[in-house]
């Protein structure tokens, strides 16, 4: 079975083609810049042979014909007909209340895509233009839509409902729903595996610290709460975004700068966070070295970030009566060891106790960091693109 697996931004695709016998990945790249002069096709073959393709590639269609034909070239590519591609699976950001789990693409699927639109205006409208794309030009293949929110759609109400009036959610739909949930489910169900132990029967939090950053309580395997919100820029503080914040404080900045809503966004989601307070980066790596300088900006904003991974595996282990395991993962959460020794720092008393070494290694798999005792903690790479896969092709068995 051949599954390929894309992930439809603004100006971007992403995509790898996995033979599911072996779960081995055939290919993988992305095209950049669509609709934008110099796109480019990225493309990368499982033995090492890289190519890149420039063109004119003004849309996703276009960006996704491009794809299948660098996976048809015979000398780039892995396949030799169109037909070997037994199914698609998409990421889509956000399924609202409607997708609990990933779901075959049918017209209706499509039409209440379209209605996700409105709680996700930046991302749902790429990720339908992927699936559009590919459902004329791979008519008769399986297309199959796996959700960012969907495995946050267990939370209790008490957990995802805010402090507004109820009318605003029944009319809205304004609640949490979380982020990050793929990342979150292969994580969690990878670090029961790592500790052997059946995931009904441990309470784990994990960590997904990358350029968006979110953790999540999971409790049995299921997410009974997580930090990012009704949009993915409320919990931890991340590269560009606030995290929690006092909302009266944005409505006072508003009016003491007299910006509008385009531009307070663009303070909240884009100028704030790691980059904001250090003024220096949005990139750790960049604050890591800053810091070992002696910058103080930098150092700050290095603790915040910590600071609230911190609160928050305090918080959930409360949420969940108690705490068995602590998963690290993303680009900062799996190469940042300083950031997951600020992060679990003092947390002795909860039973985690760190081994320096371990945290240290420079290692990329997934393993241990620490002593072995009450609370295990590990660093686990994600692989959201697998779990997509996994989906896919459960829902076309
Ligand atoms: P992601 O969005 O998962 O790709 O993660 C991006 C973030 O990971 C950026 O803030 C990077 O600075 C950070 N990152 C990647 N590699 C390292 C590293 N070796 N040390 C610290 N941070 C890293």
């Amino acid at each position: 079975m051949i599954i390929l697996v894309l992930n439809s931004g603004s100006s971007s695709v992403k995509y790898i083609l996995f033979e599911m016998d072996g779960e081995q990945c055939l290919a993988w790249g992305l095209v950049e810049r669509i609709g934008d002069r110099g796109s480019i096709l990225k493309h990368n073959r499982h033995d090492g042979h890289t190519t890149k393709l420039a063109g004119d590639i003004v849309d996703h269609t276009k960006a996704i014909e491009y794809i299948l034909a660098i996976l048809l070239s015979p000398n780039h590519g892995v396949l030799t007909d169109r037909s070997e591609i037994n199914a698609v699976g998409h990421r889509v950001v956000h399924g609202g209340e409607r997708f609990t789990d990933s779901v075959l693409i049918d017209g209706e699927v499509m039409n209440q895509l379209h209605d996700c639109i409105e709680l996700a205006p930046l991302h749902n409208p790429h990720n339908i233009k992927g699936i559009t794309a590919c459902r004329g030009l791979l008519k008769d293949v399986p297309q199959v839509g796996v959700f960012d929110t969907a495995f946050h759609q267990q939370m209790p109400d008490y957990a995802y409902l805010y402090g507004l009036p109820y009318i605003l959610y029944k009319r809205y739909g304004v609640r949490r729903y979380g982020f990050h949930g793929t990342s979150h489910r292969y994580v969690a169900a990878r670090a029961a595996v790592m500790m052997g132990k059946q995931i009904e029967k441990i309470n784990l939090v994990t960590c997904h610290l990358g350029n968006g950053c979110s953790s999540a309580a999971v409790k049995g395997g299921i997410s009974i709460d997580t930090t990012m919100g009704f949009t993915p820029t409320e919990g931890l503080m991340m590269g560009t975004r606030t995290g929690d914040i006092d909302p009266a404080a944005l409505l006072y900045i508003m009016g003491r700068e007299e910006i509008g809503i385009g531009e307070a966004n663009s303070l909240i989601n884009k100028h704030s966070g790691l980059q904001g307070i250090s003024g220096i980066s949005n990139d750790m790596r960049e604050l890591e070295e800053a810091t070992a300088e002696g910058n103080e900006r930098a150092e700050l904003a290095v603790n915040m970030f910590a600071y609230r991974v911190k609160k928050y595996i305090g918080a959930y282990a409360v949420a969940m009566g108690g705490l068995d395991g602590i998963v690290f993962t993303g680009g900062i959460g799996e190469n940042s060891s300083e950031v997951r020794r600020r992060s679990l720092e003092g947390l002795e008393f909860l039973g985690v106790e760190l081994d320096p070494e371990a945290n240290e290694a420079d290692d990329s798999d997934e393993r241990f960091i620490d002593k072995g005792g009450k609370v295990r903690v590990m660093v686990i790479p994600t692989n959201e693109e697998l779990v997509i896969a996994r989906d896919t092709l459960e829902l076309i068995r």
